[in-house]
């Protein structure tokens, strides 16, 4: 069974292992709640990274798509305002219980395209799912405020959509990030245009798939495809008001700047080097652990991957246990039994993320565990790096200064706590940092003086619940973190207040002259 939908499947019709698809679907874009067949000139073909055969072809929609796409949410837009939030509300329950019954489906999707092991996989599943389902209860944060200004006067904010508004995604988190948008924007009435990642759209196609399903009505979702071309198309178009980006942040930076430039809203996550600290007196056991898990976990293909770790004082030393445990992980196919971490990405990938380990050899570096070269007999064409530590790392190094993204960890010494903090605020990125320590003190200190956006606190992946907010900082959000994914920045991200004020007075009948000064 293919991986990306084009036309509905059901619950039970997925792929369960990395054979040969038999017959490539071409990726339709879903417009007007249809699948529609691209008539593209330009194709990009998508491999499983485990084993790099055809899994699909991507178009690069042709601008009458991209455009057909716009006419779509124009046309669905005034009618889906008008909606009682009570309507979409129910809307949004339905696709909270589809997304939850194609649970499966959705992960193996993101198996066979991203390259996740299976049970990750449905983790990312899950956390854009927790926010769709945290969206159904924004009925008592839209409420609008009212006072009353006078005895016969009164204002009151109303919260109103903003109109289209449009996501592009990166290729790492397939379903979560579509659905740090999706739900938010439509329940608070807007109509949304997404572009998933070139790399693996297909857990998008099957989100959309379930949108119609839930009863969204044509036009409410869209989803075009493309690289940068579609990217362009969305910045300059002005019936597009609002942009949602995750990447990287050579995309990103452009995003926003020149999104911004054409007065659209934008929010923009980008990369990030998430450090901890580890401190001497913390409960080793876990700390190993839970840093192991987090650098190479999703291959480290994480923008919380804890890719960076600051050994205060003695434990320094631990890096050999450390070394020791990420040897043990099992690097194979998504979809095989015990497998903990898959293939990274693409071929470019892996050689640039070779290319990083070799540079921190050639700068004097100690390459402790050496994952070039791996590969699970079964699939000895995928795109693999097994974990990597590498030690006596510098701030100057280039495996420091550059966002790897695959599963290698750096490491570096300092003596005190204070040296950890102060490596760490130096740092560009601000997307998320741990602390691992049984001292409250230490970690208050920490907590206050460090610069980054999440902290975690015994904890090395701090990413806020749907409740709260993804809330990067530095060069990790662009526009200064002005405004964030979900929570209540997303819900101000995709609402905009409207302010009535209402004068009801019986006497103004009776006035005949009228005043030109402003009240005072
Ligand atoms: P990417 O920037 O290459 O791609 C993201 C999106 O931008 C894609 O849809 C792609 O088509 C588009 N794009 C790529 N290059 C473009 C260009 N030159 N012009 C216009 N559009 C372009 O990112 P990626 O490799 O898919 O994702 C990995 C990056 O995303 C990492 O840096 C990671 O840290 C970051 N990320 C950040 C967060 C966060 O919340 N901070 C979350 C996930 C991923």
């Amino acid at each position: 069974q293919p991986a990306t939908t084009s036309a509905a499947s059901t619950p039970e019709q997925y792929p369960t292992s990395h054979e040969q698809v038999q017959t490539v679907i071409d990726t339709h874009n879903f417009l007007d709640n249809k699948f529609v067949p691209s008539k593209a000139t330009t194709w990009i073909d998508l491999h499983d990274p485990a084993t790099n055969n055809l899994v699909t072809r991507v178009p690069q929609s042709t601008d009458e798509e991209l455009k057909a796409a716009v006419e779509s949410a124009e046309k669905a837009f005034p009618e889906w305002k008008s909606k009682s939030l009570l309507h979409r509300q129910q809307i949004m329950f339905k696709f909270v219980s589809l997304i939850r019954e194609h649970w499966d489906r959705l992960a193996a999707s993101i198996v066979m395209e991203q390259g996740k092991t299976f049970a990750d996989a449905r983790g990312d599943v899950l956390r854009g799912l927790q926010v769709a389902e945290t969206a159904c209860g924004i009925t008592t944060q839209m409420l609008g405020e009212v006072l009353e200004v006078s005895k016969d006067m009164e204002t009151r904010t109303y919260r109103e959509p903003l109109g289209i508004v449009a996501g592009i995604c990166p290729f790492n988190f397939p379903a979560m990030i579509p659905l740090w948008c999706l739900p938010i924007a439509t329940i608070t009435g807007n109509c949304i245009i997404i572009k998933p990642s070139e790399r693996d759209p297909g857990a998008a196609m099957i989100l959309a798939e379930l949108a119609e399903k839930a009863g969204f009505p044509p036009g409410v979702v869209n989803i075009v495809h493309g690289a940068a071309r579609t990217v362009d198309f969305i910045i300059d178009e002005p019936a597009i008001k609002a942009i949602s980006f995750v990447g990287s942040n050579r995309a990103g930076e452009y995003i926003y700047t020149r999104g911004s430039a054409n007065g659209k809203r934008v929010q923009a996550n980008l990369g990030a080097k998430n450090h901890a600290a580890v401190l001497p007196d913390c409960n080793k056991n876990h700390a190993l652990n839970a840093i192991v898990g987090a650098a190479f976990g999703a291959a480290g293909q994480r923008c919380m991957a804890l890719s960076t770790l600051v050994m205060v004082g003695e434990t320094k030393d631990w890096v050999a246990e450390i070394a020791e445990r990420a040897k043990g992980l099992s690097v194979n196919g998504g979809f095989e039994e015990g497998a903990e971490l898959g293939p990274v990405i693409s071929p470019q990938s892996k050689q640039r993320i070779e290319e990083l380990i070799k540079s921190a050899e050639d700068e004097g570096a100690t390459i402790l565990l050496d994952g070039r070269g791996y590969k699970p007999p079964k699939y000895p064409n995928g795109n693999w790096v097994g974990p990597t530590v590498i030690t006596n790392v510098t701030a100057d190094m280039k495996c420091y200064t550059e966002e790897i993204f695959g599963p290698v960890l750096v490491c570096l010494n300092v003596d005190t706590l204070d040296e950890a903090i102060e490596l760490i605020n130096k740092n560009p990125y601000g997307n998320g940092t741990a602390i691992f320590t049984n001292s409250g003190s230490t970690a208050t200190k920490f907590q206050h003086q460090v610069e980054a956006g999440q902290v975690g606190v015994n904890v090395p992946i701090p990413v806020p619940l749907p409740m709260f907010s993804f809330t990067g900082n530095k060069k990790s959000i662009a526009g200064g973190g002005a405004s964030n994914f979900y929570g209540k920045p997303g819900l101000n991200f995709y609402t905009q207040l409207k302010t009535v004020t209402s004068l009801w007075r019986a006497e103004d009948a009776l006035a005949t002259k009228a005043s030109v000064v402003m009240p005072t």
